[in-house]
């Protein structure tokens, strides 16, 4: 798997390219704006892009889906169904916050814990981690070992759970319960800031670590 992370939105929220090298077919993971950014990077790749992945509806992860699905007419899948009335809220959400207009949208395919996604020869496992929001995934590639993790986890922090319905027991149950036992050297992309691994946060985490 091949990844650039292209921060967008006032929010710097890391939007993920994704491609497979051998059909340089790729996905979005997130496209909460910029979107003439997200398709540059795509075309000075090489890669065809081919499917929308979310992890969650927030603004800042959801403000340009339903505009790149009808720029390119590709699927979106994700997140969980639970986040379908944070979606339906999009257009609000965006005038409250100052945001360029989004439209909602109807994800094709609603994912569920323990489902797959694929894109070209990539497959990549979906994890329910909710807590930040109800219908919060995470995206995880076993072969390359890195998980897009939304606003799940940060390096040294963890999701916001004090959004509407948001639940901060279900957010430290997720990572601990569906994140951890991934391993420790999984890398994960965030969607805010750095990089960092999961045995890293285990050690040094001051919400989620192993000595909390
Ligand atoms: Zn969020
Ligand atoms: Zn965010």
């Amino acid at each position: 798997m091949k990844a650039s992370i292209i921060p967008v939105t006032p929010y710097q929220q890391n939007c993920s390219l994704i491609w497979c090298e051998n059909t340089m077919k790729g996905a979005v993971i997130d496209p909460g704006g910029d979107l003439d950014r997200v398709l540059d990077e795509a075309e000075k790749n090489g890669v065809t892009i081919e499917n929308i992945f979310m992890t969650h509806s927030h603004l800042d992860h959801a403000g340009g889906t339903a505009e790149l699905q009808k720029k390119l007419g590709i699927t979106i899948e994700g997140p969980h169904k639970d986040d379908a009335w944070l979606i339906a809220k999009l257009p609000d959400e965006c005038a409250k916050h100052g945001f360029p207009a989004a439209e909602t949208f109807t994800p094709d395919r609603w994912l569920n814990n323990g489902d797959q996604v694929s894109v070209g020869d990539l497959t990549l496992d979906v994890y329910h981690c909710p807590g930040h929001t109800p219908g919060h995934v995470v995206f995880h590639d076993p072969q390359s070992n890195i998980a897009f993790v939304g606003d799940v986890l940060f390096k040294g922090s963890i999701g916001r759970t004090d959004f509407e319905r948001g639940n901060h027991a279900d957010l430290i149950s997720a990572i601990r319960d569906r994140l951890w036992p991934l391993g420790d050297e999984v890398t994960f992309v965030s969607g805010h800031g750095d990089l960092s691994t999961f045995g890293e946060e285990r050690r040094s985490n001051p919400y989620v670590g192993d000595g909390v």
